[in-house]
């Protein structure tokens, strides 16, 4: 299924007179895919991130064993305006995002003092092509805050930036999208428990592993609201993201220790997310780059992202390209003259707006494309020269066809992109499968693709 827009780009407006007078069928359709996400972007407003973070701030605190009950002050506050922005941004787009609360008890650990509620705010716009629409694409940030000591729920804790920022990420994202449509499932949520050691989203990612769940992808927004660094420096056109090579866990599957072994390590799930981010980006988002880190996160740092890649699923992580520690985890305070504290002040809404769009078009990107292809094998028959790839059919209605990308084993992006049709087997005569590393994607009728899939050596058993 290709896109619809409820309210049609310009394109669209003249598909839509043209199949009038012929005496079509007058539902607008089939906007062109970079037009949805021009339109998306486009509605994505710095003046919509500052109130926001400005709005989250006004709750004082947002510590997870703050007073829930309290109608003005506190972690309740804070979700049940969350719950109502999310709501309000729905019935602006005729009611099309399911807004929860996915709340349970958190039993006492080392940073929760006694059984205490926490509460995720989802929204969910479901996907429309019913091939897809069990592939959900997440999206986060978290709106728990903390000042210095992460025990201390009475302090002002304002988190403009940790994570207010990304709080507003995920808001602004989820109301310019919930207008349109798409293949795949968007899931935009606001988690809690983040400072008290990653509560939230691991109940979440948990869940999701035990019923299964196809999340195709997941984007933390963890500190993305500040272009100013502690040395003055400014940075205002590059994020980070933080993409997880060999996994850090004890015990490798097949899977994992297979893709090391024929020189994969930089293309785990997370880094083919990673490249598809950094192209959207640089495609949809000008000016405005992303910068890859190979690294699962910064050090003595770890966020959302982290459950959800412990549950086997593609997960990376936004941070801004340089941080102030003065202004995270402290309380508000002046100390010789510094001040410290995250204080919506240092907050650049500009550049929380590029954030977003970048979130924005790459949950579109993703949402809009078929799957990454499954299934997908290298032959290691016979010692050669070429190279053969197979892989299993898509079952999206949509799919067209295929290409295989590749690159030098010590280059980070794609170099070569090759078309090869609607096939399932392909053989790249001249191209050593021993120099490059290789990755099939999934393209459908509009030209919308999948990331890549790393090929799984195969050779019959004899
Ligand atoms: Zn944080």
């Amino acid at each position: 299924m290709s896109i619809r827009s409820v309210l049609p780009a310009a394109g669209a407006l003249i598909a839509l007179s043209i199949s009038a007078l012929s005496g079509a069928d007058p539902v607008p359709d089939a906007a062109p895919p970079a037009a949805v996400i021009a339109a998306i972007t486009r509605d994505i407003r710095p003046e919509q991130i500052e109130a926001s973070v400005r709005t989250l701030v006004s709750f004082g605190t947002r510590h997870t064993l703050s007073d829930a009950k309290d109608p003005k002050r506190g972690v309740g506050a804070a979700r049940r305006w969350i719950r109502a922005e999310f709501e309000r941004c729905s019935k602006a787009a005729g009611g099309r995002l399911v807004v929860t609360d996915d709340a349970f008890v958190a039993e006492p650990g080392p940073r929760i003092a006694a059984p205490t509620e926490i509460v995720n705010v989802v929204a969910t716009l479901p996907g429309e092509q019913p091939a897809s629409r069990d592939r959900l694409i997440v999206v986060s940030g978290h709106y728990d805050s903390m000042p210095s000591d992460v025990m201390d729920s009475k302090s002002d804790a304002p988190g403009a930036d940790d994570d207010a920022s990304g709080t507003a990420a995920v808001l602004a994202a989820a109301c310019a999208m919930a207008k349109h449509h798409f293949d795949a499932t968007l899931v935009f949520m606001a988690v809690a428990g983040e400072e008290q050691g990653l509560v939230g989203a691991t109940h979440w990612a948990n869940e999701a592993r035990r019923r299964n769940a196809d999340i195709a992808a997941m984007l933390d927004n963890d500190i993305v609201g500040s272009s100013h660094a502690e040395d003055g420096s400014v940075e205002k056109g590059r994020i980070r993201l933080f993409a997880e090579g060999v996994p850090a866990h004890a015990a490798l599957t097949d899977a994992e220790r297979q893709r090391i072994a024929t020189g994969g390590e930089n293309d785990s799930p997370a880094r083919e997310l990673a490249r598809f981010v950094r192209e959207t980006a640089a495609e949809h988002v000008p000016g405005f780059a992303v910068d890859v880190v190979y690294r699962r996160d910064r050090y003595l740092r770890g966020g959302d992202h982290i459950p959800f890649l412990e549950a086997g699923y593609p997960a990376v992580r936004f941070t801004e390209a340089h941080e102030d520690f003065h202004h995270q985890h402290q309380n508000v305070r002046v100390e010789n003259g510094v001040q410290y504290g995250d204080l919506p002040t240092y907050v650049d809404p500009q550049y929380t707006a590029n954030v977003a769009r970048v979130n924005a078009a790459t949950l579109a990107a993703l949402a809009l494309a078929p799957a990454a292809p499954r299934g997908v094998v290298i032959d290691t028959v016979r010692l050669e020269n070429d190279t053969t790839l197979r892989w299993e059919p898509n079952r999206e209605p949509d799919v067209a066809g295929y290409r295989v990308r590749y690159r030098r084993t010590t280059a980070p992006d794609w170099e070569v992109t090759r078309d090869v049709g609607n096939v399932t087997q392909v053989t790249l005569h001249g191209v050593s499968k021993d120099d490059f590393l290789f990755g099939v994607e999934a393209v459908d009728r509009d030209g919308n693709h999948s990331p890549a899939t790393y090929p799984a050596p195969y050779r019959p058993a004899r």
